[in-house]
């Protein structure tokens, strides 16, 4: 069967990833995080003293985007590919509160997302790819034939951050989270690099009220669609 690529954009914590994992398992598609890739040169920013509490030394981080190696490997008991930070599996690391504090301002610096989107289009080259993001319908991949933006309230969305935190054992206060989520949507949207904007064809999803089962069922729906058309375009 023809095979597409399937942007998912959105603001933080809108289950983006669950549902693009989800979505990716189903349709027997790669699954990309670009996030988690992110999140991984600031987690490589915080242990090489670029960032400390208030100060963000950007051209020291520059300087060595070289020694940043980003690679997924595929754990078959969890289903999905997981992100390694220069060989080492950082998949628990990224996903602290400390690396979303700093994620978006390590996200405006235009030499890091340059190397990373060039990376992020190597992996769909051969589509059957669903990659998850803010940029992917826009920058990454503008002609992706299924692009979706996904978006619920702040509220929803930084309480089920903070379930997911609490879950794993860590200590976060729910105001932390909200105030994280609404900082990262501000800085995402307002940055000059690759904005988080809706691109013009894509579809909008609003999950505020709506379960996991039923968000998965919708984007599965119309990946199915795209598909399908896609097929029926290359055989004539
Ligand atoms: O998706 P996730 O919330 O893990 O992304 C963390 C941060 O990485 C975002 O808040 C954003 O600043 C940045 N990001 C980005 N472009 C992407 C994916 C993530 O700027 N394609």
């Amino acid at each position: 069967m023809t095979k597409i690529t399937i942007a998912i954009d959105g603001f933080s914590s809108t289950g983006k990833s669950t549902v693009a994992k989800r979505l990716a398992a189903e349709l027997g598609y790669v699954y990309v995080d670009s996030g988690a890739m992110y999140r991984a040169v600031t987690l490589y920013a915080m242990q090489h003293g670029f960032i400390e509490t208030d100060c963000f030394d950007k051209e020291g981080l520059i300087s060595n985007l070289d020694h940043i190696k980003i690679s997924f490997k595929f754990n078959p008991e969890k289903g999905f590919a997981e992100v390694y930070l220069n060989d080492e599996n950082v998949e628990k690391n990224i996903r602290t509160l400390e690396v979303s504090k700093f994620v978006s301002q390590v996200a405006t610096v235009s030499e890091v997302r340059e190397q990373l989107v060039l990376q992020q289009q190597n992996f769909g080259k051969d589509k059957g790819v669903v990659m998850d993001g803010r940029d992917i319908g826009t920058v990454v991949f503008p002609d992706a034939e299924l692009k979706i933006f996904m978006t619920a309230s702040a509220e929803k969305r930084a309480k089920r951050r903070y379930d997911e935190l609490r879950e794993r054992g860590d200590e976060v206060c729910y105001e932390d989270v909200l105030h994280n989520v609404q900082t990262r949507d501000h800085i995402d949207s307002t940055r000059e690099d690759s904005p988080l904007v809706m691109a013009d064809d894509a579809i909008k999803v609003d999950n505020s009220n709506m379960s996991l089962e039923e968000q998965f069922e919708v984007v599965l729906e119309l990946s199915e669609e795209k598909i399908k058309l896609q097929h029926k375009k290359k055989r004539h």
